[in-house]
């Protein structure tokens, strides 16, 4: 079997890699890199690849998806119902903001959904030679981890975490013998800090800003992490009320539309039930006009309902805005984290009201990171992808030096068999 890295070979962004055996030739993510510009991963030819498997649906895994279905022979794509329906959400928004840019538009978007067979974990189906089965990512609701079987096992875990949250159990981990392992090293140099702890100090921090009578703003990805928010919220028994604004608000309801991928999807239907909408100017207004928390995108105030909250809550003393992910070095949020400092509408504002960072994540961290390697015992070839320079060739140093198995942080366009 043939191993292609395509993009996210040494960086975070535009994941794609092939897979060959025999005739067969599958894509496993297609995804897009995030800077002023999208950058795409390396090209394949769409008529040469038997299918699309697609972990999840951040833009990172599934943003040039599009692209291979603009003419010519299209190939089928594979993807949980969850992954379909909330790719279907942030490519649009994607093409909508991004479309000057991108070779493709709405139409071969909608021809690359037409064409997803829906899946579910652990139900195995064959594409020619290969044998393929998703496994529960624990990483948004839908992620996957792809087995493909030809006369060896590959592994990919796409994006995981093993780590528990409110919504989600974490990543299945019984992946049974394995040959060779691709996986993510977004946080391999780093330790995350204690879950439940980090839960807890978040919403002591919400109930103290909203009893004094001030707002908090929560700009969170509204794929997964708003939702999370809500959970967390919730559970910790926070009375106040709870605002959901922006795309957030159509994925909530593609989440309550199937508890399959919901670990605790009662706490999510009872956090939903809690929660107040926002629709239109007006309830942007009514939002800010008494205490509360509003969570809303983009989580690193790169634009969205987010930026119009922030212009006011900047302002003001009594009020808060509390980043609950990472902040992408050169976004409006790690500004506003280091210098305290936001452009709203061209103009500079320094902020007044408290910031603070809570870093909840969706990764493994380094711990769970070396546990998920040494569980797989059999694996003897190792792939750090999916991470800065550093983690990736830092990961595969571990790797090697703990397991004897052969590790390495693959660049683009470099191809092993396996
Ligand atoms: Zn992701
Ligand atoms: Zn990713």
């Amino acid at each position: 079997m043939e191993v292609k890295f395509l993009g996210g070979a040494r960086e975070v962004g535009r994941s794609a890699i092939v897979v060959s055996y025999k005739d067969t030739r599958v894509l496993l993510d297609y995804g897009v890199m995030l800077n002023d510009h999208p950058e795409f991963p390396g090209h394949v030819e769409p008529r040469k690849i038997d299918a699309v498997l697609l972990t999840h649906a951040h833009l990172d895994h599934s943003g040039s998806i599009p692209m291979l279905y603009i003419s010519g022979r299209k190939p089928r794509l594979y993807a949980t119902r969850m992954t379909k329906d909330t790719a279907d959400i942030l490519l649009s928004d994607f093409i909508k903001l991004s479309g000057y840019y991108l070779p493709f538009g709405h139409e071969e978007m909608r021809e690359a959904l037409n064409r997803c067979t829906e899946i579910y974990y652990r139900e195995p189906f064959t594409v020619k030679d290969l044998e393929i089965e998703f496994i529960d990512a624990g990483h948004i609701p839908g992620s996957a981890q792809i087995l493909v079987k030809g006369d060896k096992t590959i592994a990919y875990t796409g994006d995981f975490t093993t780590i528990r949250s409110k919504m989600l159990d974490g990543a299945d981990t019984s992946l049974g013998d394995v040959d060779a392992l691709i996986i993510e090293s977004t946080y391999a140099l780093e330790e995350h800090p204690e879950r439940t702890e980090l839960e807890r100090s978040f919403v002591e921090a919400c109930k103290e800003v909203v009893e004094n009578g001030g707002n908090v703003l929560v700009p969170a990805f509204s794929v997964g992490r708003a939702q999370e928010v809500l959970c967390i919220l919730h559970a910790y028994g926070f009375k106040q009320p709870v605002w959901l604004d922006g795309m957030a608000r159509k994925t909530l309801e593609k989440y309550l539309e199937d508890n399959r991928f919901i670990d605790n999807y009662h706490l999510l239907k009872k956090a939903s039930k809690r929660i107040r909408i926002v629709t239109g100017k007006r309830g942007r207004r009514a939002a800010l006009s008494e205490p509360g928390v509003i969570i809303t995108p983009a989580g690193m105030l790169k634009g969205g309902p987010a930026l119009f909250y922030a212009n006011k809550i900047i302002e003001d003393p009594s009020s808060a805005i509390f980043l609950v992910s990472f902040q992408l070095p050169g976004t409006p949020g790690a500004q506003l984290l280091e210098e305290r400092k936001l452009q709203v509408n061209g103009e500079e504002k320094t902020a007044k009201c408290r910031v603070e960072q809570f870093r909840f994540s969706g990764h493994a961290g380094k711990r769970q990171l070396h546990e998920y390697i040494r569980n797989l015992e059999t694996a003897r070839r190792i792939f750090a992808i999916h991470g800065e320079e550093q983690a990736c060739q830092e990961l595969a140093t571990w790797t090697e030096r703990e397991t004897g198995a052969e590790a390495t942080a693959p660049t683009p366009q470099q191809a092993f068999t396996i």
